[in-house]
């Protein structure tokens, strides 16, 4: 799961007290999957339900609402995927095998300590992978309608996450009222908020932080109060930093597949071939946390609609993605795009096409599209591809200062 296999015990980075002005608060994440196994086991202690998550189509209000600590198990470690191949085709996405490789071993103590795994019908190597699971592990899989403009799709979704909530009370035996859902959402919409503003950090001139730095920053767990006071410390201490200029490097937008825990090679590899990250539009950067539940409507219906916005490749057709992209490289003016496709992944790889001619072209930014999984005999040849993009978005630079 992590250097330290998980076990807090074996942790070599003790718990340090963070943004107390002593040591860099970005060190804190560093600690993540010991700080989120902690506050699991307590929480666990306490009585309150582990809900493991896969997707981030999962209304993690309706969870934080019904008492219980969602947990993100999306693997990112390639050492599980032998595992999984034993049970699921070898032409699968890294990512699902990952995740399954977890359960095979055993190795993930987040799916081990989970009282219910709540899943979507998302892909479909997960929903079938989701098949497997279920036969050793509690799961409850909410069916996501998969065509977001039709008129009925939105009726649909909000009766699905009516159910599930009606399943959350009658499974851990609580009532779901309206002042816990609207406290669960204004939890969630401040974590959103707080990570955003880290993100925006990154359209400056000079962003203070690497793409890698700020992937780092979040949690496996949503909601955790020390967290979110981190992320307000960590705010402050880089407004007041002068950022060392990152000028000499290819401003990039990452858009594709999310870069989950253990899984961040190729952000690295971009990160040391002169390019820097300064917008990941996936699910593991502004995508799940570029809206918030709207907390003047009624709770069900505005949960619902957050998320069904959310513009996964695994919907049809898929504009919102489109238009998010043309905003962010508004707001981001990134000099080049990369998209990042994991293996075997039909929905984003088919996407691809969309990116490069109604995305890239559009505005004229140079575009690389990377298909990989999560073994690292490629790094070379991607480390290649991406300096020879990095030299087309430098020449186009000097080009356009030339003009000016
Ligand atoms: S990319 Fe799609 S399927 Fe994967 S976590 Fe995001 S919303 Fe879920
Ligand atoms: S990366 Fe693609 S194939 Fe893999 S889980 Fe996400 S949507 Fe499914």
């Amino acid at each position: 799961m992590n250097d330290c296999g998980g076990q807090k015990n074996n942790c070599d980075q003790p718990d340090r007290l963070c943004c107390s002005g002593r040591e860099n608060p970005l060190d804190y994440f560093d600690n993540m999957i010991c700080n989120c196994l902690e506050y699991a086991e307590t929480s666990k202690k306490q009585g309150k339900p582990i809900i493991a998550i896969m997707c981030e189509y999962t209304p993690r209000e309706i969870i934080i609402a019904a008492g219980g600590v969602p947990v993100c198990l999306c693997g990112g470690s390639a050492q599980t995927i032998p595992a999984a191949e034993k049970y699921l085709p070898p032409n699968l996405c890294p990512l699902i095998k990952s995740t399954y490789g977890y359960h095979v071993t055993g190795k993930n103590p987040f799916m081990e300590m989970a009282d219910l795994i709540v899943a979507e019908t998302t892909c479909d190597g997960k929903k079938k992978m989701y098949e497997l699971l279920s036969r050793d592990r509690p799961m409850y899989v909410i069916e996501l309608p998969q065509k977001p403009l039709e008129k009925d799709a939105f009726d649909y979704w909000l009766r699905q996450l009516v159910k599930f909530k009606d399943y959350m009370q009658e499974r851990f035996r609580v009532i779901v009222t309206d002042d816990k859902m609207r406290e669960a959402i204004r939890i969630m919409n401040r974590e959103r908020k707080l990570r955003r503003e880290l993100a925006n950090l990154m359209k400056s001139s000079t962003p203070p932080l690497t793409g890698l730095e700020l992937l780092k920053l979040k949690s496996s767990i949503s909601g955790i109060n020390r967290d979110l006071k981190q992320y307000v410390g960590i705010a402050d201490y880089l407004r007041k930093q002068n950022p060392e200029s990152k000028q000499n490097r290819i401003r990039v937008l990452l858009t594709g597949v999310p870069l989950v825990y253990g899984a961040e090679r190729v952000m690295e590899i971009i990160e040391s071939s002169g390019g820097l990250v300064v917008c990941a539009e996936n699910c593991t950067g502004i995508k799940p946390i570029a809206e918030d539940v709207d907390e003047n409507k009624d709770a069900l219906v505005a949960i619902a609609e957050k998320y069904m916005n959310i513009p996964c490749s695994v919907m049809t057709p898929n504009k919102r993605r489109i238009e998010m992209l043309n905003s962010l490289i508004a707001e981001y003016r990134p000099e080049c795009i990369i998209d990042l496709v994991w293996q075997n992944c039909l929905t984003y790889d088919v996407e691809s096409y969309l990116i490069r001619n109604e995305v890239a072209q559009k505005a004229s930014l140079p575009c690389l599209k990377i298909a990989t999984d999560y073994s690292p005999s490629d790094s070379e040849r991607i480390a290649l591809r991406v300096q020879a993009l990095m030299e087309t978005a430098k020449n186009r630079r000097s080009l356009c200062t030339r003009q000016e």
